[in-house]
C-alpha cells in the first residue's frame, strides 16, 4: 500500500531524513499566519482552491471515520492546543493503517487511524496535531509551492484524482483517493526530499504548542520511541535487521533516533524554561475515554495486516496502561494468525482471559467458545458461543454459530 498521502503538498510527518544538523529552538518558533488567515495572492489562492476541491472529496469519502464522540474529542484537544486558532483547522480521521498525518495549506489536516492505534495518551495526540499545525503556521506548503519548478505535473496529478473522483462508479471517492496515493508516492518523494528544515521547524513548533498548553513535551519523543521499537519487533519477527533509515533521502519512514534525540533535548529545555520544571500532563484517562468508541476497530485494523511481530508488540505496549478484554482478545487473534508452534494454546489462553472481564468484547466469547470445543470442552464451548449469540444476534456468522451449538 502506498504510504504517502494524496497530495504532493501535504507535508507528512515522516519527511525528515536528517535531524541533527543544528537543533531549532522551540522558543524561536513564531506563527507566520494570524487567525482567520486567507490565501493572499493569486498563486496561493490557486493552490488553496486545489486543496478545497481535494477536501470536498475527502470529506465525502467513506474512508473518513464519522464518529461524533471521537470528532468532539479531537476538536477539544485542538482547542486546548491552539486556542482560537483551532477554528482555522478541519481535522479528518482517515481509515488507513499506516502511521501518518498530514497538513494541507487550506487548514485541512488528515490523521490516519494507524496513527491513533499507536498513541497512548492525549499529549501524544497533541504532539502530532501540534507538529502538523506547525507546518501550517510556518507556511511550509506555500514556500514549497513557490520554489517548485514542476507545478504543472503536480496540478495534473491532483486534477486526475479529482476527475476520477467525479466518475460514475459507486465508491469513486475511494478509487480516486487510492489512485492519487499511488501516483503521488513517487512524485512527492522526488520533489520533497529537501524538507528537513521544515520538519525540524514543525517539530519545534509542535513542542512549543505542547508546553504552552500544559501538555508534556516529552511525549513527542515518546511517540517516535514507540514507533522505533515496534519496527524493530516487526523486523525481528521476520528475521530482518531493523535499519534506521536516516541516511536514505527517499525513505518514507524515518522515525530516526536522531530526530527523537532532538525532540527530547528540546523538551528538556521547555520543561526548564516554560514549565518551571513540571513535566506537563499526559492525559492517559482522557485519551482512553476519548477513543473508547473506536479503539477495538483501531487494533483490529492492525491485526489484519498480519505483521505478527508488530501486532504482538503493539498490543503488549498498549497493555502498559492496563490489560483489557479487547487487548486479550486481539492478542489471541494475533497468535492465531501467526499460527506457529504453540500459538493455538497461546491464543486459547488469551481468549480465556478476554472473557474474564465484566464487560467483555462479544467476539471474545466466540473465539473462546471455539477454542474450548477444540480442546475437548464442548459444553463450556457451547455456553460461550450461546453468550456470543446473545450479545451479537445479528452477527454475520450467527446462523453458522447456531448450527454449531444445535440451536
Ligand atoms: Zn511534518
Amino acid at each position: 500500500m502506498p504510504r504517502v498521502l494524496v497530495s504532493t503538498l501535504l507535508v507528512t510527518v515522516f519527511l525528515a531524513p536528517f535531524a541533527n544538523a543544528g537543533r531549532i529552538s522551540p522558543i524561536d518558533m513564531q506563527p507566520l499566519i494570524a487567525p482567520g488567515y486567507e490565501a493572499e495572492d493569486r498563486d496561493e489562492r490557486g493552490m488553496w482552491q486545489l486543496f478545497d476541491r481535494l477536501e470536498e472529496d475527502i470529506a465525502n469519502s467513506n474512508l473518513v471515520v464519522r464518529d461524533p464522540e471521537l470528532t468532539a474529542y479531537v476538536g477539544g484537544v485542538m482547542e486546548q492546543l491552539l486556542g482560537e486558532m483551532a477554528a482555522d483547522f478541519r481535522v479528518y480521521i482517515v481509515r488507513n493503517p499506516d502511521f501518518n498525518a498530514s497538513m494541507a495549506p487550506n487548514g485541512m489536516m488528515l490523521v490516519h487511524t494507524g496513527l491513533l492505534a499507536r498513541i497512548k495518551n492525549e499529549a501524544q495526540l497533541a504532539a502530532v496535531l501540534g507538529h502538523e499545525a506547525g507546518h501550517y503556521f510556518r507556511r511550509h506548503s506555500v514556500q514549497r509551492w513557490r520554489s517548485m519548478k514542476t507545478k504543472t505535473a503536480i496540478m495534473s496529478v491532483i486534477a486526475l484524482g479529482a476527475a476520477a473522483g467525479s466518475g460514475a462508479s459507486g465508491n469513486a471517492s475511494n478509487n480516486w483517493y487510492d489512485l492519487a496515493n499511488a501516483i503521488n508516492a513517487g512524485i512527492m518523494l522526488s520533489i520533497f526530499k529537501y524538507s528537513r528544515s521544515h520538519e525540524q521547524e514543525a517539530d519545534a513548533y509542535g513542542l512549543r504548542l505542547l508546553a504552552e498548553s500544559g501538555y508534556a513535551p516529552h511525549q513527542a519523543a515518546a511517540v517516535w520511541g514507540q514507533l522505533i521499537s515496534e519496527r524493530k519487533a516487526s523486523a525481528e519477527a521476520r528475521d530482518k535487521r531493523y535499519k534506521d533509515r536516516s541516511r536514505s533521502a527517499l525513505s518514507t519512514h524515518p522515525p530516526t533516533e536522531s530526530r527523537m534525540t532532538d525532540l527530547r533535548l528540546s523538551a528538556d529545555d521547555l520543561v526548564d524554561t516554560m514549565l518551571d520544571g513540571n513535566g506537563g500532563s499526559n492525559g492517559v484517562g482522557t485519551w482512553r475515554s476519548g477513543i473508547a468508541s473506536i479503539r477495538s476497530s483501531l487494533i483490529e485494523e492492525q491485526i489484519k495486516l498480519n505483521d505478527s511481530g508488530a501486532s504482538i508488540h503493539l498490543i503488549n505496549s498498549l497493555a502498559d496502561g492496563g490489560w483489557s478484554s479487547d487487548l486479550h482478545y486481539f492478542l489471541g487473534e494475533a497468535y492465531s494468525l501467526r499460527g506457529g508452534e504453540g500459538d493455538t494454546e497461546l491464543a486459547a489462553e488469551a481468549y480465556a482471559s478476554a472473557v474474564q472481564y465484566a464487560d467483555p468484547i462479544p467476539e471474545a466469547y466466540r473465539a473462546h467458545g471455539y477454542a474450548e470445543i477444540k480442546a475437548g470442552y464442548k459444553e463450556d464451548g457451547y455456553e460461550a458461543l450461546a453468550r456470543y449469540l446473545e450479545l451479537r444476534p445479528d452477527a454475520p456468522d450467527a446462523a453458522m454459530t447456531r448450527f454449531t451449538i444445535g440451536q
